[in-house]
């Protein structure tokens, strides 16, 4: 399953230093972004400031750590990295903020994870670069304002619906970044495989292209399974039949539908004859649990106009049919 998941295993993490651009002009794709992003950048520098606090929205594997990471360096700036699940209390925060250097990036990681309290410390860093510390306890408590170093915040979320209002709005410049076109994921790959010191053919680059979900860190993942297929069983060239058979292998088909997809295709088309039918029916019939099915393999089939969601339940729409090779019946729900 692991293989086509956007989130990060171990193994990615080992490699993805490597594969990081370093660079705005090396990241490839979401051009608006980068265009916002380098006046934003640019426009600060020149006025000697600190920019505009940033968020950044999208699904995960999409280049958000990336992206603040090559913030950091285009503005010659070291780079502070928490995450929203590690400021559990207002007190972690204020160690963080508190002991940042003038100028420094700090980059918050899942964002809408914070504890609650903290939030509101947020605010005012932003804001004022101020952290209100409590000393004491009960009525006797008071606040005593303590100064931090001016510094821009680069937030990463992958639901920016589920941010407070307040906080989003103290954000200067937010980035929505979107699933890559094939071409961009192509042009990722080949240099993916210059550093990993591969022979990539481009035929093979365009079929994983294909495969990866629109996400880089997928297309990356495939590259090193092909890399592997063809150490093991080819003379290590990556040419299209090695690609091809590699995937084939792994189970990651034509559309980067891996094995948990197809099964639950499978089931809405034929135990259900295309829907509608509940989610949690459909989960119990290919033997997983409601939320692996609704938060793993649902939202791929759906983006990719396989499965559309409706008030009765799910339904197969005519390209899954298609896909799986079948024949809808005459009375199939679209
Ligand atoms: P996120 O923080 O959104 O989950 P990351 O920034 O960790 O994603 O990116 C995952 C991997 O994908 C990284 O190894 C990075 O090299 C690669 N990647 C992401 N976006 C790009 C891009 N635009 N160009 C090249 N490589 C990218």
């Amino acid at each position: 399953r692991e293989l086509v998941s956007p989130d990060a295993d171990g193994d990615d993490r080992a490699i993805e230093g490597a594969l990081r651009p370093k660079r705005l002009e090396d990241f490839v794709g979401q051009r608006r972004v980068r265009e916002q992003l380098s006046l934003v950048l640019r426009s600060a520098q020149r006025r000697g400031r600190t920019p505009d606090h940033v968020l950044m929205s999208g699904p995960p594997g999409l280049g958000k750590t990336t992206l603040a990471m090559i913030i950091a360096a285009e503005l010659g700036a070291s780079l502070r990295i928490t995450s929203g699940p590690a400021i559990e209390r207002s007190g972690d925060l204020a160690a963080v903020l508190s002991t940042l250097h003038e100028g420094e990036v700090l980059f918050l990681d899942e964002i809408h994870r914070m504890a609650r309290p903290a939030e509101e410390m947020l605010y005012v860093a932003m804001e004022d670069f101020r952290v209100d510390v409590m000393v004491g306890k009960g009525p006797g408590a008071t606040a005593i304002p303590l100064d931090i170093a001016p510094f821009t915040l680069v937030g990463a979320t992958t639901r920016a619906g589920l941010l407070p209002p307040p906080l989003r709005d103290r954000f200067g410049f937010v980035a929505h970044m979107d699933f890559y076109h094939p071409e961009e994921l192509e042009t990722i790959l080949n240099r993916s495989a210059g550093l990993l010191g591969v022979d990539l053919h481009p035929e093979a680059a365009r079929e994983v292209a294909g495969r990866s979900r629109g996400t880089p860190r997928i297309a990356n993942r495939l590259l090193r399974r092909v890399r592997d297929y063809a150490e093991v069983h080819g003379n290590g060239e990556l040419s299209l039949e090695v690609a091809q058979a590699a995937l084939q292998l792994y189970e990651v088909d034509q559309q980067g539908l891996d094995r948990l997809d197809r099964a639950v295709l499978y089931a809405l088309l034929r135990r259900f004859r295309g829907g509608p039918v509940g989610l949690s029916t459909l989960a119990v019939s290919v033997g997983e649990e409601s939320e692996t099915v609704e938060s793993v393999a649902e939202p791929f089939l759906v983006r990719s106009g396989f499965i559309a969601r409706t008030p009765r339940g799910r339904v197969a729409t005519p390209e899954a049919w298609s896909h799986m090779g079948l024949t809808p019946p005459p009375d199939a729900a679209f």
